[in-house]
């Protein structure tokens, strides 16, 4: 397994992660990851013991995070895509999500692009993914009023109930998104009896939610008709961090964004990024996150499968909805 420069390691977990599926396309990827060639390994990130090592950084015994493959050992001849894992009193899976490459992407697009403020108000899509649930609590920390989407009830329930999102809303049962974007919600109707004539009075105390005002920013994982709408609902100077677009990847032609004019209109700015370009930022930000989620301050939820054979359906079920938080899967215990 020796080798100049490399590290052969047991994978212990696998990451499951949406960049995977747009690997496998065939579409050009300008500045992006290359598409796989056929019958080559998956690439995946993953948390990996070094069995050996001919790299003076890591040793027998190391525990690492960074790309690895689909395979239950792996030879990994670019050490600078690995990151030492020092810090054990928490999850190792969290390497793969809040602590890994996720994480990073809801710190560097929320604290890099979305400029945000103390009670500005946040709507982020795809909220209960690995990215989005954390960019929600971030937002909340930061005092702003935070509203996600999610594909069903339960999400929606968590978002609100475990991640303290101000709303939450299932964009799959929204008819228009424009009009939820914009909507006060009804919460509390009652009925009163004024006498038999007049059957009942319907008292009902309306709270304001979602984005009667406009949004001021968006941290947008979806793109396609979610972003429309946004683009609709969108204050004067909002920011949007475009961070992916997932209602896309599988379509075989992109659908056309319409609302596009609303940038000039409303002088919105609009940036793209990929975390890559970021990870000089790593310690940075484990010095931000690993206080925060040992204070209780960031909760992350996530969804773990056993074996490796597991991987293919865990990354369809990325685009049906079927995961409930980060999708990782075991491949072998320490
Ligand atoms: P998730 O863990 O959130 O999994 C993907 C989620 O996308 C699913 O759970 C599903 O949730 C939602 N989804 C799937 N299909 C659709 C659809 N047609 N319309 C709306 N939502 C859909 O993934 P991540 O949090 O890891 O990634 C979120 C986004 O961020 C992706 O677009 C990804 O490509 C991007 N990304 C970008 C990075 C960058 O550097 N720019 C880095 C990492 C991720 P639901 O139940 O809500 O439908």
């Amino acid at each position: 397994m020796e080798t100049e420069g490399g590290a052969g390691n047991v994978v212990l977990y696998l990451s499951i992660d949406p960049y995977q599926y747009i690997r496998s396309t065939k579409i050009e990827k300008p500045g992006y990851f290359s598409s796989y060639s056929p019958g080559s390994v998956m690439a995946s990130y993953g948390v990996v013991r070094v069995l050996e090592s001919g790299h003076s950084d890591f040793q027998k015994g190391d525990l690492v995070w960074g790309t690895t493959g689909w395979e239950e050992y792996s030879l990994i001849t670019e050490p600078e895509t690995l990151f030492k894992i020092q810090h054990s009193d928490v999850p190792l899976s969290y390497y793969l999500g809040v602590l890994g490459m996720p994480g990073l992407t809801a710190y560097v697009g929320f604290y890099e692009f979305c400029a945000a403020k103390k009670g500005e108000t946040v709507f982020i899509s795809s909220a209960f993914g690995a990215v989005g649930q954390l960019v929600g609590q971030l937002a909340k920390l930061m005092g702003c009023y935070v509203v996600g989407s999610a594909g069903s009830q339960e999400k929606v329930d968590l978002l609100k109930n475990k991640l303290g999102f101000d709303a939450a809303f299932n964009y799959k049962e929204e008819k228009n998104l424009d009009d939820t974007l914009k909507s006060y919600e009804v919460t509390n109707v009652s009925f009163k009896k004024l006498n038999p004539q007049v059957l009942a009075v319907v008292v009902a105390s309306i709270h304001c939610r979602h984005f009667p005002e406009g949004i001021d920013i968006c941290f947008d994982n979806v793109g396609g008709k979610m972003l429309d709408a946004v683009l609709l609902n969108m204050k004067l100077n909002g920011r949007i961090a475009h961070c992916g677009m997932i209602s896309q990847y599988t379509l075989d032609e992109p659908e056309g964004i319409k609302n596009m004019m609303n940038i000039i209109y409303k002088r919105l700015r609009l940036e793209g990024f990929v975390v890559t370009d970021y990870y000089h930022l790593f310690p940075k930000f484990l010095d931000f996150m690993l206080p925060c989620i040992r204070e209780g301050k960031i909760v992350y939820v996530e969804d773990i499968s056993e074996a490796l054979e597991s991987c293919p359906a865990a990354l369809v079920g990325l685009f049906n909805s079927s995961n409930l938080g980060k999708k990782v899967v075991i491949v072998a215990r320490l």
